[in-house]
């Protein structure tokens, strides 16, 4: 009798453990690796990405390959000066309309490979702006880069936006989009030069370059002021948003489809498992 209480006892506790183990294994899918998620930016980007081959990205329009892996251990000061193509993906953006609280330097998009840009944009101020075209923005035009179909996407962001009369204040007067220079304090350019990034209504702005000048008590406090439901519209549409970096820039949105793509598949969310 001992020995049957016993035995179904085992079997309860080896059902548990099992269950535990499968929902454990479905909860923490492992991301995907470098492999699958250059195939995912190269997916993402079909207008100018061509293939990867013998540690290079092609492009469809003819421009020379670029280097994947440069095979160089870099700091993360050094990614964001000099970051290669994988450096650009190692990190994976959660998105979502609920806030994340990001560690040091973790802030997915903020590195990215400037050697692809120019090849996917182009090389030069001139390049970029004969493929700048019209996009209606609450009143205003803004000129964005129609390569890769990014002027269409926030296109859609704005359709989508247009829903929400309450919020036109965060959004317009807007900050610009093309602006070839380099990143404050930095050699690399900034994501602006190719006419891809939105700054949005900088009135409620919060950048981590000001924080320093803030009071103790504002310091600690959630450095965002816009809605994150405004936030995930942007993100829906293929537009990855400053506010989760650790060097935070909470009026900034560019154009990172890959990025988002990557979280979907690795399963990561800013409000948990989507
Ligand atoms: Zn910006």
């Amino acid at each position: 009798m001992l020995n049957k209480i016993m035995i179904v006892k085992c079997a309860t506790i080896s059902l548990l453990i099992l269950t535990a183990l499968s929902v454990t294994s479905v909860a923490s899918s492992t991301p995907p690796d470098m492999d699958k998620r250059i195939a995912i930016m190269i997916a993402s980007y079909p207008d100018t990405l061509w293939k990867a081959e013998n540690n290079k990205i092609f492009f469809r329009n003819g421009n020379a390959a670029v280097i994947i892996n440069d095979g160089r251990e870099k700091s993360h000061e050094q990614k964001l000066e000099h970051g290669d193509v994988t450096d650009s993906l190692e990190q994976i953006y959660p998105a979502g309309p609920c806030s994340t609280h990001s560690g040091p330097n973790f802030e997915p998009g903020r590195i990215r490979s400037d050697a692809l840009f120019k090849g996917m944009y182009g090389q030069t101020p001139s390049q970029v702006e004969a493929n700048l075209v019209s996009v209606r923005w609450f009143g205003q035009i803004l000129r964005v880069n129609r390569i890769n179909g990014a002027n269409k996407a926030l296109e859609r962001v704005h359709a989508e936006l247009q829903n929400y009369p309450q919020w036109r204040h965060f959004l317009t007067p807007s900050a610009g989009v093309f602006n070839w220079r380099k990143v404050a304090g930095q050699t690399n350019l900034s994501v602006h030069s190719f006419g891809v990034a939105v700054d949005i209504n900088p009135k409620f702005a919060d950048y981590w370059r000001w924080r320093r000048r803030r009071s103790r008590s504002q310091a600690v406090s959630s450095p965002n002021r816009y809605p994150l439901e405004l936030i995930y519209i942007f993100e829906k549409h293929g537009f990855i948003w400053g506010g989760r970096w650790d060097h935070y820039d909470t009026m900034h949105f560019e154009y990172r489809p890959e990025l988002l793509a990557i979280g979907k598949r690795a399963r990561v969310g800013a409000c948990g498992i989507p």
